[in-house]
């Protein structure tokens, strides 16, 4: 197009001045007028083909500079030549407008020729045309930069890391509670940003702008600032890079919107592309997928570790102390991690309470984490002690999905979860290994249960006055058709844990009737057995009955078959324990509590609950010397048993010196390797052959 045909606005809110240069430009068809900033920027939106501007400095309602800078912000106009009017003698705005944008400066009184020369040179320059795909993120900066409402900061990153604020609205003044001069007040009195953002979100703070001139992409996300009544304020804020020239500090400008991030709360209003968490100001998950994605790729010579932690039991914190503690709790977990770790990797929040990291190995310190969690906790000023339990995935695939990393991580973490002394572990081998095998335990159980893998095998208990089996306890294996023989130890507490215990027991107490059963109809001694029941079970309100309608099944009766018990169910809920251990022995059967003295509560237990069996387990007790304490609790609790009337049985005896103390202690019954190992039914049989029933 002819130069002269291109339109030109002059923005300047005195007339005399518009007027000449409307006088100098008169060879010029379209040469426009603004009064202000406001008047100016709606005109440029309905003209957004405007080759030229003519901007003064100061101007009521919306001065030179916001307008530039709100230009610059928009991708529409970011290439727009501007030339600031200005009186020569504000050096320090001068600068600023060149930092912000300007292109040419003319200082009053304007030496026409020269405005006249500068105008036909950057008329001739081409401009882009941009196309704005409406609903990205370069529409809503361009829509909220040429909102007024809107505040806008800009920043400066120097070299040394400090932020130093280069530019505000008087806008965002307001919105921190300020006028536009006490604010310059504030801004001017510190070199960093330190008096206008509070200091728990500041690590964050300087992340974020970091991330902004770092990867040139704007990113929105909530800023905080303190107000001038000391209270923080949250604002959803836009974040977008200014050009730079080379050696220039980079900037970054940041709009912030009126709408106060609190009245948004509860309803989702999320802003377009948000790229860190809204709450803690830190990477949210998706950004932190993707910085450590980058980290790993960018660095194929180095190894990296990826972690994961959270807060035990985070829930009870904001139940007792309210969501605004918790809240803060967070805000300063990610505010010390981001101290952490930034500067080495990156790190995020993953959602809730639970964070992420990564970074080189070389670089990694797990004193130095936990360290920085210990001094949070104690610095909290709450009476609770934090807890935070890391998982650390020592990257060995540097291919896998950053979210198996992060399933890697979080496996090494359960298996110190809800432990209060170990706070970390990390992902290796044998830990994977025991992860699969425990995988494969529950994807194959139900088929197991279906082909009658899970057999039933019996250990006998011997009488010490008889020296001859007076009873058996059914225990079960997994015949596994690729793993042969698995011990109850590693399935029991999964199937307890997913409740498939639940079938399981009931099986085999089935597989126990129908033996007993079997035994009466061949017309041999009645030998009773003891059958686990979990505390799973002992739970079940049908419990009773589901037992009765196995017997009636088989024909017998409840004597025949004794229920053990454990102590962690009176942990558990003593109440419903008392309930039904009464329902159960109304019914008939006989009560046995399994591993006594394993739990916390074997006094309490005894106390409320008549029972009339306690087993004891001779592993619990370790060394029994005659005179040790281990052998004084022995006689001690076989005293109180006998006291209360219960048969007392030692589990675990496995050698004569052991069967020789129990016999003198007045102890009843043994089951031990001393005398048999659990065994399947047809060897027990000839074991009772070889040594009878009493
Ligand atoms: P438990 O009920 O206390 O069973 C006794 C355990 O001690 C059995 O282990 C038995 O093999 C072992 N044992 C007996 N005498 C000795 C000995 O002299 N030395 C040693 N080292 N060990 C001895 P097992 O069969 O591995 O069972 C472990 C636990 O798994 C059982 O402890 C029980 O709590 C649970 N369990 C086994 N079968 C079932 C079942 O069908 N249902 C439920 N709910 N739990 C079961
Ligand atoms: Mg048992
Ligand atoms: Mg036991």
């Amino acid at each position: 197009m002819d130069n002269l045909n291109k339109k030109i606005l002059i923005v300047d809110d005195d007339e005399t001045s518009r007027s000449l240069i409307r006088q100098t430009l008169c060879d010029y068809k379209h040469v426009y007028e603004a009064a202000d900033g406001v008047e100016a920027m709606a005109f440029l939106q309905r003209n957004p083909d405007t080759a030229l501007v003519f901007l003064d400095i100061l101007m009521p309602r919306m001065d030179g500079l916001e307008l530039l800078v709100r230009l610059r912000l928009s991708p529409k106009f970011s290439d727009l030549p501007v030339i600031m009017l200005s009186a020569s003698s504000e050096e320090d705005v001068n600068q600023r407008a060149i930092r912000l944008g300007a292109t040419r400066f003319a200082y009053k009184p304007y030496r026409m020729a020269l405005l006249l020369q500068m105008a036909e040179e950057l008329l001739v320059l081409p401009r882009k045309e941009v196309d704005i795909a409406p609903g990205s993120l370069d529409a809503f900066i361009f829509s909220r930069s040429q909102a007024i409402d809107s505040g806008i900061l800009v920043i400066e990153a120097k070299d040394d890391g400090t932020l130093s604020t280069l530019y505000f609205t008087p806008t965002y003044a307001m919105l921190c509670g300020y006028n536009t001069k006490e604010y310059s007040a504030l801004v001017s009195a510190s070199s960093d940003l330190s008096a206008t953002i509070p200091s728990a979100h500041f690590d964050s703070f300087r992340m974020s702008v970091g991330m902004i001139a770092e990867e040139k992409m704007p990113m929105a996300f909530y800023l905080h600032v303190r107000r001038q009544d000391r209270q923080t304020l949250t604002l959803s804020c836009l974040g977008s890079y200014f050009a730079q020239k080379e050696g220039e500090h980079p900037l970054v400008c940041l709009i912030a919107d009126t709408q106060e991030l609190e009245t948004e709360r509860g309803g989702e209003a999320e802003l377009p592309n948000e790229r860190l968490d809204r709450l803690t100001g830190i990477a949210n998950r998706a950004t932190f997928f993707h910085s450590a994605r980058r980290l790993i790729d960018e660095h194929p010579d180095e190894k990296f570790v990826l972690g994961t932690f959270d807060i035990d039991r985070f829930k009870i914190i904001n139940d007792v102390y309210g969501t605004q503690v918790g809240d803060s709790i967070l805000i300063q977990l990610a505010a010390s991690t981001a101290r952490e770790v930034l500067g080495k990797g990156v790190c995020g929040r993953l959602g809730a309470d639970v964070f992420a990291f990564c970074m080189p190995e070389q670089r990694f310190d797990i004193e130095a984490l936990l360290q920085s969690q210990r001094f949070l906790s104690d610095n909290l000023g709450l009476a609770y002690n934090l807890v935070i339990h890391n998982g650390i995935y020592p990257v060995t695939e540097p291919k896998a999905e950053i979210t198996t990393m992060c399933d890697r991580a979080n496996l090494a973490r359960s298996t110190v979860k809800g432990d209060y002394n170990k706070r970390y572990a990390y992902y290796d081998e044998p830990m994977r290994e025991a992860i699969i095998a425990e995988q494969e335990i529950l994807n194959d159980m139900q088929k197991a249960l279906d082909t009658n893998a899970f057999v039933l095998f019996l250990q006998p208990i011997y009488s010490l006055n008889f020296e001859k089996p007076v009873s058996a306890e059914a225990l079960v294996r997994w015949n596994h058709p690729e793993k042969g023989i698995i011990e109850p130890g590693q399935f029991i507490s999964l199937f307890e844990h997913n409740r498939f215990i639940t079938n399981l027991d009931h099986y085999m107490w089935e597989l126990t009737c129908r033996y007993l059963a079997d035994r009466r109809d061949r017309g041999l001694a009645p030998l009773p057995i003891s059958v686990n029941v979990s505390r799973v079970n002992l739970f079940q309100p049908d419990l009773v009955n589901d037992l009765m309608e196995l017997l009636r099944k088989y024909d017998l009766t409840p004597a025949m078959l004794r229920l053990e018990i454990t102590e962690t169910a009176y942990m558990d809920d003593p109440t419903q324990l008392i309930t039904a251990s009464e329902k159960l022995r109304k019914a008939g059967f006989k009560l046995l509590v399994d591993d006594f003295g394993s739990g916390y509560s074997s006094l309490h237990m005894l106390k409320d609950i008549p029972l009339d069996v306690l087993k004891l387990d001779m592993r619990f007790l370790g060394d029994l010397e005659p005179s040790s304490r281990a052998a004084t609790v022995l006689l001690g609790v076989i005293r109180i048993a006998q006291s209360l009337g219960m048969v007392t049985v030692a589990e675990g005896v496995e050698t004569k010196f052991q069967l020789e103390f129990l016999r003198s202690a007045g102890c009843d019954n043994i089951q031990g390797f001393f005398y048999a190992k659990p065994m399947p039914i047809d060897e027990f049989e000839v074991f009772l052959d070889s040594s009878p029933i009493v």
